[in-house]
C-alpha cells in the first residue's frame, strides 16, 4: 500500500510526494458519514413527527455535512513547497481555478 503517491507540482515543476492534512483512513472513514440517512430513511415518519429531539438532531447531522464533505474532498499539498496538486493539472492541461502568472 503506498500512503503518499508521487505527484507533478506546478511550483516545483518534478514529481513530489503529497501530503494531506487527515490520514487516510480518516478520509475514508468519514465516507461512512453520508450512508446515515440511509439507515434512518425507514423511520423518517416518525423522526420528521418528532420535532422535540429528531428534527433538531437531524438538523446538526445536515449541519455536519459541509465540514465532512470538506474532509472527504481534500486535496492533497505539494510536500516540499506546500502548493495545492489539482487534478485537472495531472493531465498536463492547466486547471481553471489557478490564476495565470503575470511578470
Ligand atoms: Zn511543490
Amino acid at each position: 500500500m503506498v500512503d503518499t503517491p508521487c505527484m507533478q507540482c506546478t511550483r516545483c515543476q518534478r514529481a513530489v510526494a503529497v501530503e494531506y492534512e487527515n490520514s487516510p483512513a480518516a478520509r475514508r472513514w468519514w465516507k461512512l458519514y453520508f450512508t446515515v440517512p440511509l439507515f434512518l430513511l425507514p423511520a423518517s415518519p416518525f423522526l420528521a413527527a418528532d420535532f422535540a429531539v429528531c428534527l433538531p438532531l437531524m438538523m446538526a447531522y445536515m449541519v455536519g455535512v459541509g465540514p465532512v464533505l470538506a474532509i472527504v474532498r481534500e486535496q492533497p499539498t505539494c510536500g516540499e513547497c506546500g502548493a495545492l496538486i489539482l487534478q485537472a493539472e495531472q493531465a498536463g492541461r492547466p486547471a481553471r481555478s489557478r490564476a495565470e502568472c503575470v511578470p
